[in-house]
């Protein structure tokens, strides 16, 4: 898999605003925000698309849920509540191919998201 974006934020060769790191995840806020609140979470390992998730990566996985509703909490988002979306391919509106979480909130957010 060739490197995106997201290998550099790790291995801090660009910059971003991070607001949470662990072992196995980064979370940080997103350069072009679509609520007063978006952040994404994503694994140190570079895993392309949701399609390239295997069993080896279910603890992975889960523990971006996990961290983002912690985020989201220290934003005091939670509450009030929020949104998750983990875009796929094309259709879904993936730009970057390396998971990620995206968290939103801090408004009402509408649905359905076209
Ligand atoms: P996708 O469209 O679901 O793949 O989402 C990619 C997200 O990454 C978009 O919301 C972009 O605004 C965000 N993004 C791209 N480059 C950067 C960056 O350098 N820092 C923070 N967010 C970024």
């Amino acid at each position: 898999m060739s490197e995106t974006i997201f290998t550099k934020i790790i291995n801090r060769e660009i910059p971003a605003d991070i607001v949470y790191e662990d072992d196995v995840c980064l979370a940080f806020n997103d350069i072009n925000p679509q609520a007063p609140v978006h952040f994404l979470v994503i694994p140190k390992k570079a895993i392309a698309t949701i399609n390239d998730i295997t069993e080896d990566d279910r603890q992975v996985v889960g523990h971006l849920t996990l961290v983002a509703a912690k985020v989201a909490r220290e934003m005091g988002i939670d509450q009030e509540g929020f949104r998750t979306v983990m875009n796929c391919n094309e259709f879904g509106g993936q730009s970057v191919y390396h998971i990620h979480l995206h968290v939103l909130g801090g408004k009402l957010l509408g649905w359905p998201p076209y």
